[in-house]
């Protein structure tokens, strides 16, 4: 028996959404509120007659938090899921709190307003100090540890695929192969086809700002951060084929070098086809990535907003997207004094998760964790007051959870490493 409110309806929930749905003996009631109450509405309409989950809706936004806490207190779930924008998370939480109730998301913070001069300062401050640039980043959800812990409420923080099953792969190693762990590699392989020139398979606006941003990766306890899409590699992936990856900043691995701290080596490696680099470096160049609002014949419009209406929506994609992902870790140290490496992985193909839950694979990969995640916290597996990354949970029960519900892992224990 729970009550979960899920907050956002976009290609991610749906999926969430959907596979919560298939288990109704825990997930008993759901609330579906976004802003376009319709998209709720319609997804409602769709699960009519398909699940034993009573499902209601609701219009709320999420970036105000009194509207917050009044759906909250009206609804009084057991678990807030956030499957919104990493722009809610830091109010989504603060409703949480006033609340008392658990919070999870699929995505760390990050402002909308990257010109908001308070919220510069702290950043600018960071990028000195820590030696990354990216927009987002842990602190900002971190600083709740201690409130969440006194309140007795649990927040779990980015748990789709990566971050997300990524960390709980790491966890995994740590419990179960290693003795101690060298290096870690993230290889992020999506190998479908949607047949646009170019399109983005979640949301384009914090897609985009995530691939064009510098790259970074951690060495020694040190952020080393380089130019975009500077490091490239090619690596042969499994059911796939061999594909150009470049390495990237991803959130994971400021957590991972945190709770598994002997690590030497963090990197994250994404796979994109030239088509998409070429159109994100021209619509960069010509400032269509800017998040600086212009003035636009009366009009003051964000460059990167508008882009996105432009760009198809993700959610459409799953029709027309043929081809498989294939996402995992790359691990290589010692187990009782000898060297050892270690993949461990998942392979989806994107017309399987369509012809189950109308998306592509990208929304899949991310929506069933996040309602694996939620099953460890209503079933009491992840229960413990703060706030968390998925990496400090025990990984068995979610791995397990992610094998029977439509991620199964997949193992090498000799694989090709990553020069
Ligand atoms: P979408 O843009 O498809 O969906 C976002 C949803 O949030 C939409 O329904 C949108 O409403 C709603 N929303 C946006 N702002 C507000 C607001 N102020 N109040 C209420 N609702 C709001 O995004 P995705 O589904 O692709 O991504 C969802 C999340 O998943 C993102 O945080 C993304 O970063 C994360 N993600 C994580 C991954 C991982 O592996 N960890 C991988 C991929 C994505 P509306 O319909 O009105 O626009």
């Amino acid at each position: 028996m729970s009550r979960v409110l899920v907050i956002g309806c976009g290609g991610v929930a749906n999926v969430a959404i959907r596979k919560c749905c298939q288990q109704d003996e825990v997930f008993t009631e759901l609330c579906i509120a976004s802003r376009t109450k319709a998209k709720c509405d319609a997804l409602a309409e769709a699960l009519k007659g398909k699940t034993r989950t009573k499902i209601t809706t609701a219009q709320v936004d999420a970036d105000d938090v009194e509207q917050l806490k009044q759906l909250i207190n009206d609804y009084k779930p057991d678990l807030v899921m956030n499957i919104a924008l990493p722009y809610q998370d830091l109010t989504i939480m603060d409703a949480c709190l006033a609340c008392g109730v658990n919070y999870m998301d699929t995505a760390n913070y990050e402002p909308e307003d990257t010109d908001d001069p308070e919220w510069r300062k702290i950043y600018e401050k960071r990028c000195r100090e820590q030696g990354f640039s990216a927009y987002f980043d842990y602190s900002w959800q971190w600083a709740y540890r201690e409130k969440f812990e006194k309140a007795g409420l649990t927040a779990l923080l980015g748990c789709g695929f990566d971050p997300g099953v990524t960390q709980a792969y790491c966890a995994y190693a740590k419990k179960h192969e290693f003795d101690t762990i060298d290096t870690i590699d993230i290889l992020d392989c999506n190998g479908g086809d949607h047949g646009y020139a170019f399109a983005t398979n979640f949301n384009p606006e914090v897609n985009l700002r995530e691939v064009s941003a510098p790259g970074s990766y951690m060495e020694n306890g040190k952020w080393v951060e380089i130019p975009a899409m500077s490091i490239k590699r090619e690596y042969n992936f499994e059911d796939v084929g061999q594909k150009d990856m470049y390495l990237l900043h991803h959130e994971e691995i400021e957590s991972l070098a945190q709770t598994i701290p002997e690590v030497k080596r963090i990197r994250f490696f994404m796979t994109f086809g030239q088509s998409y680099l070429t159109h994100m470096k021209c619509l960069e160049n010509v400032g269509m990535l800017s998040t600086t609002p212009v003035m636009f014949e009366g009009h003051e419009i964000v460059p990167i907003k508008f882009l996105k209406a432009l760009l198809p929506d993700p959610a459409s994609l799953g029709p027309r997207t043929h081809g498989k992902t294939n996402i995992g870790c790359i691990f290589t140290g010692k187990k009782d004094g000898k060297e050892k490496t270690y993949y461990i992985y998942n392979v989806c193909d994107h017309q399987e998760c369509y012809k189950e839950v109308e998306s592509q694979a990208i929304s899949y990969t991310t929506g069933v964790p996040a309602m694996c995640g939620a099953m460890m916290l209503l079933t009491g597996k992840w229960n413990k007051p703060g706030v968390y990354t998925v990496e400090e949970f025990d990984p068995d029960p979610f791995l397990d959870a992610l094998d029977r519900c439509g991620l199964p892992r997949r193992e090498n224990h000799n694989p090709v490493l990553v020069d």
